[in-house]
């Protein structure tokens, strides 16, 4: 087996996000609880780096604290499908083997990441979805029963439900006649890491629940290798948040890595959002990558993207709404 591995890297780090917002986040209150959440993922995710742990481990262990904190939409926070039911998508992918796991429409996980490694690591297997996941999770003990939605995800659903169209087009024909109030975009709150580790691996992990009032049975581009993430020691490591379908569609992770070869993290994600936004237009989507130089990028064509980011060049956490905002 090819392993691409890059010694002696300059330096190590991590960059998360917790999704895109359409609206500027009005609310201290509701920033600070953001802001707080990134934090705590950043730091468990940089502590692993610093004690030479790997990429890998640091995105996995970022992503799980932003799924159990129940701010972005992922784990605990997830959002509901149109059945009013938690169905979640996850990823991991190892940039020194290419090694990949995802897992598709989960219910019943704690923590979906940890299954998608779960899948990269104990199975031969790339994507695990539905009841198959499910079984495999029983298996391992990650088993934990249905994810019951908390009251403020029910109560948002209640609202979206009665009093909005829904902005999936074909579906709401299909499924939501009754509806005719303009459904406001939502915003992207999936949650992703992209890391660097001393060893110059790069890696990349993503969660998420979908997006709202999706379709019983939909996968979006979270659990899809290349479309939501993509890692590779050659060129970089790519996270993506947004409409789903679009990412898909475009396979923007991958093309982002893909760019990573000829230039570098910062470069590569605005070329990629670029392409998403001509395509699909704006409020679509935004991005994270690191390239194996250790260089970190950051693009969205939303009004804002809740960010961390340290590195081992100054180990200080910068946490920003917006980019290039960093504080
Ligand atoms: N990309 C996710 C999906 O389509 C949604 C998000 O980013 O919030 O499933």
């Amino acid at each position: 087996m090819t392993q691409i591995k890059k010694k002696n890297s300059s330096s190590f780090g991590i960059l998360i996000h917790g999704g895109t917002k359409i609206k500027k986040v009005g609310k201290n209150s509701e920033i600070d609880e953001i802001k707080k959440s990134l934090r705590s993922s950043i730091s468990v995710g940089f502590d692993l780096l610093k004690k030479g742990k790997s990429s890998v481990d640091s995105v996995e262990a970022s992503v799980a604290v932003m799924e159990d904190g129940g701010v972005f939409n992922a784990g605990t926070g997830s959002c509901l499908t149109i059945d009013k039911k938690v169905e979640m998508d996850a990823s991991i992918m190892n940039g020194k083997d290419v090694s990949a796991g995802s897992v598709g429409m989960v219910q019943g996980v704690q923590n979906p990441i940890k299954l998608a490694r779960q899948v990269m690591e104990r199975t031969d297997h790339v994507m695990m979805v539905s009841g198959g996941a499910l079984k495999f999770a029983k298996l391992l003990d990650m088993y934990i029963e249905q994810n019951e939605p908390n009251q403020k995800l029910i109560n948002k659903f209640n609202i979206l439900i009665k009093t909005a169209k829904n902005k999936w087009g074909k579906n709401s024909d299909l499924l939501a006649k009754s509806l005719d109030n303009p459904y406001p975009d939502q915003d992207h709150g999936t949650v992703g890491a992209v890391a660097i580790d001393r060893e110059g691996n790069v890696s990349a992990g993503v969660s998420t629940g979908g997006r709202w009032l999706k379709m019983h049975g939909r996968i979006g581009d979270s659990a899809v290798i290349g479309g939501g993430f993509y890692a590779d020691n050659r060129s970089g490591a790519a996270c993506a948040t947004g409409k789903g379908e679009f990412i898909m569609r475009r396979c923007l992770c991958k093309f982002a890595c893909d760019q990573m070869q000829f230039t570098n993290a910062s470069v590569s994600s605005k070329k990629s959002i670029t392409l998403l936004t001509k395509q699909f237009g704006k409020n679509t989507g935004g991005l994270i990558t690191v390239d194996t130089k250790g260089n970190f990028g950051i693009a969205y064509n939303t009004n804002q993207m809740p960010i961390a980011l340290i590195d081992s060049k100054n180990e200080k956490i910068k946490i920003a709404m917006e980019y290039p905002k960093l504080i």
